[in-house]
Parts: C-alpha cells; sequence; structure tokens
C-alpha cells in the first residue's frame, strides 16, 4: 500500500550542487559525425533540473484535480499545490501578505499586472525592455536606456516628480539581450519615495541571482519556469495583494469565485484564485516550486562565481576575435547573468547560428531576442565601436547551471573558423 506522502518539496542536498538534464544528449553534424550538444541557449529555456524530473515523476501516479476533489490523490494534488506557493513565495522572499499567483510564463503575469492597475496609473520604464515587458502596458512613459546605469535613478526620480497620480515602474532585473543587471533596489528606493510601486521582470534574473521582494521593497515580480530549469509550462506573478484584489479576474470563470447566481450575478475570490480561473496547472506549479527550492538550498555564491568565470572566458575568447563586436548597453565591466551576445561583421547572424550547429553541435539564438528596439539599437552602437556596420540581427550565447568550458570553447572555436581569412 502506498500512503500519502506529505505535500512539500525537500530538495537533496549534494556537494556538487543542482544537476540539469541533458548534458549528454549526442546530436548530429552536417558531417555526419555525432557530438555532446552544447547548449548555450538558456535565456531561452534552460534545461530541466534533475529534482524536478524526480519530483514530477513521483507525483504523476497521483495526478488528479486540485481545489476540486475528496479522494485521496485530489487531496494530494491540492496540498502540492498550495505547497509549491509557498515554497516559491520563500524563495522570493516575499510578505507575509503578498500573493503568488501561478501565470503561464512571464509575458502572462505582466499582462496579468497590466490589467489590474488601478484606473488612472501611469507606467513608468525604460525604452530597452523585452516585448513582454513593452507591450501589455498602456499609457507608457518610456525613458531612454543610459549608457550608464547610475543615471537610472536620477532620470527615474525626474519622470515620477512629473506624474501626477499613482504610477508604477517596470524593469527588467537583468536584460535578456545583453545579461546586464540594472539597479532594482536603487529604483524601488527612488520609486517608493515618490509614492510609486515597482515592478521587475525577473524572468531572467531569477534563475541567477537571489531575488527578494521584501528586502529592497519589490512590489511585483514575474518569472518563468522554463527559463528556471522548470519546464511544463508555469510562470508567477508574485506582490502586493491590494491592486490584484480590487482587479477584475484575469479569466472569467471556475474556481475564481466564490458564488454565481448567475451571469451578471457573481462574487469572485480574494487572493490568488480570482486571477486563476480553470483547472490549475499542478504539474508546472510543482515543476517550478521543485526548482526554486533547489536553487534555494544551494550555495548560490558558487553557482554565480562558476557562472561568472565561463561568461569571463567566453567574453575575453570572443574579444581577441577580428570582426567580433559584443552589445552591451553599459560599461564593459558592468556584472551581468551568463549572457553574451555579438555580432560578426561580414556574417549574418543566422548564418553564424547555423555554422555553430551545423559543424559544432552548439545551440545559440540568434535574432533580436524579443526587445528589437533595443537589440538594434545596440547593433548600430556596437557597429560604431567596430567602424563597421553589423546588420540588424546578432547572435546570443547563454548558460547557466550544467554549462561547461568546454561549450565555451568550443563556441571560440566555431566562431574563429568563420573569422579567420580563407575558412
Ligand atoms: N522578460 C525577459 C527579460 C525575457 O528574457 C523573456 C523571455 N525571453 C520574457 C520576459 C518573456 O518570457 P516568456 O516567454 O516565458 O513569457
Amino acid at each position: 500500500m502506498t500512503a500519502i506522502p506529505d505535500a512539500g518539496f525537500r530538495p537533496a542536498r549534494t556537494a556538487r550542487g543542482p544537476a540539469v538534464l541533458g548534458g549528454d544528449l549526442l546530436v548530429p553534424l552536417a558531417d555526419g559525425r555525432t557530438v555532446t550538444y552544447a547548449n548555450l541557449d538558456y535565456a531561452a529555456t534552460a534545461p530541466c533540473m534533475a529534482v524536478v524530473a524526480e519530483t514530477v515523476s513521483e507525483l504523476l501516479p497521483w495526478y488528479s484535480s486540485v481545489h476540486r476533489g475528496a479522494g485521496a490523490a485530489s487531496r494530494r494534488c491540492t496540498r502540492e499545490y498550495e505547497q509549491a506557493r509557498e515554497t516559491i513565495a520563500d524563495f522570493l522572499d516575499a510578505r507575509a501578505d503578498d500573493h503568488v499567483i501561478f501565470t503561464r510564463n512571464t509575458t502572462d503575469a505582466l499582462n496579468l499586472l497590466a490589467r489590474a492597475l488601478p484606473e488612472g496609473t501611469t507606467v513608468i520604464g525604460w525604452d530597452g525592455e523585452h516585448h513582454a515587458n513593452l507591450l501589455p502596458w498602456r499609457a507608457t512613459v518610456l525613458l531612454p536606456v543610459p549608457a550608464d546605469p547610475g543615471q537610472a535613478a536620477a532620470q527615474l526620480d525626474e519622470a515620477l516628480a512629473r506624474v501626477p497620480g499613482q504610477a508604477l515602474v517596470t524593469v527588467t532585473g537583468a536584460s535578456n539581450v545583453t545579461g546586464e543587471i540594472w539597479p532594482i533596489a536603487e529604483l524601488a528606493g527612488v520609486a517608493h519615495a515618490r509614492g510609486a510601486r515597482i515592478a521587475v521582470d525577473a524572468a531572467q534574473l531569477a534563475p541567477h541571482r537571489p531575488v527578494s521582494l521584501a528586502g529592497p521593497g519589490i512590489d511585483y515580480l514575474a518569472l518563468s519556469g522554463h527559463k528556471a530549469y522548470a519546464p511544463f509550462g508555469a510562470g508567477v506573478l508574485a506582490g502586493r495583494g491590494d491592486w490584484l484584489d480590487a482587479a477584475p479576474p484575469y479569466l472569467a470563470g471556475g474556481g475564481a469565485t466564490a458564488w454565481v447566481g448567475g451571469p451578471s450575478d457573481v462574487r469572485w475570490h480574494a487572493g490568488p484564485a480570482r486571477h486563476e480561473a480553470g483547472t490549475p496547472n499542478l504539474i508546472g506549479a510543482v515543476a517550478l516550486a521543485a526548482a526554486c527550492g533547489q536553487l534555494a538550498a544551494a550555495d548560490r555564491g558558487a553557482l554565480e562565481a562558476a557562472e561568472n568565470e565561463l561568461v569571463a572566458r567566453l567574453r575575453a575568447g570572443l574579444a581577441d576575435l577580428p570582426l567580433v563586436q559584443e552589445l552591451r548597453m553599459f560599461g564593459p565591466d558592468h556584472h551581468r547573468v551568463g549572457i553574451v551576445t555579438f555580432a560578426v561583421a561580414g556574417h549574418e547572424a543566422a548564418a553564424v547560428a547555423a555554422h555553430l550547429a551545423a559543424r559544432h553541435g552548439i545551440g545559440v539564438r540568434d535574432g533580436q531576442f524579443c526587445a528589437h528596439p533595443l537589440a538594434r539599437r545596440l547593433l548600430a552602437q556596437a557597429g560604431e565601436r567596430a567602424g563597421q556596420p553589423l546588420g540588424d540581427f546578432a547572435v546570443r550565447a547563454s548558460i547557466g547551471i550544467g554549462s561547461r568550458a568546454e561549450h565555451v570553447d568550443r563556441l571560440i572555436a566555431g566562431v574563429t573558423e568563420l573569422v579567420t581569412p580563407g575558412y
């Protein structure tokens, strides 16, 4: 007989730190050889943590309805789902009265928040945001991305001084184009001093650095499970409950309702349930909580140091190559998560990415990374530094847990081939 296990994820602490799946994938090359896959595309979607796969496999036989059944399996799944919310709240260092709402991803989370803003709220952000943090907002004041992040606080203070009513500041924690980290704590201080709130798009930051809602006073934070080593299609919007409880439900339907007399006679729940109508994504939520639990239990300083070492190796290797220019917003020494984006003069980004895949078994991303205005501007600036145009598209290499020096060296070797005369 199998008893109902306790809900809740308890990560296994290992000396090696968290492990991910896919480190031994074999992929074919154009010449017929097979090599292990060098996944340098974590910023798009990171591999699955081993503990996430184990947690999900263990739960799957119990897979059943959430909040909707009296049976033992349903009761366990309901507990797991609510425990997942708590694990994620702890991971984000949420305040006791913050809501943690499960969404599909960061895009969904920011759209939810955009629809929950009180009437007349002015949104202030920078013009280098990912489309997910650029397009959902109405009545947006867009500030130009400063050359020095130290200017961001002054820019914001000046802009907020001109807003007569309620304002929400929205900013990415780390750029998905360059990996550069924004001064969130400082911006939160400026926002609060002016009576505004701040939302952080932590899609790229949270998988790589500890984040805290309570510490710097971040009012709202959004993230995606698939970038945080947790596939299965869940994201989160976490933050202050008052606006969320006063807003119309994001989705109208079952689960969000406390009482229904008819289509126009509805009492909606307050709390996360208000915005989670429909059968929830239990596996996605539990997977995300498992990854968050594992990250929380890991030595984040050691993970950061390992990531920084690989980033430095990658940047130094690329800097040595003629025709290659890195994209960046701030100075070359500004701290960043594991993302390095570059262009190769005279070579289309798509052709560079295809070459790396076909000849070297490397996965990178090419394009403008759903941040079109920023990517085009940084390409133009990098072209000016290089003294030659670099085109409209770039190549992004991104790393995280499980990335190896060999992957980085392979990328540099692959790009070296391309810029070698006669190749
Ligand atoms: N913000 C940032 C900074 C991102 O990198 C991404 C994904 N590229 C998003 C938002 C959107 O994430 P998702 O596609 O998971 O909604």
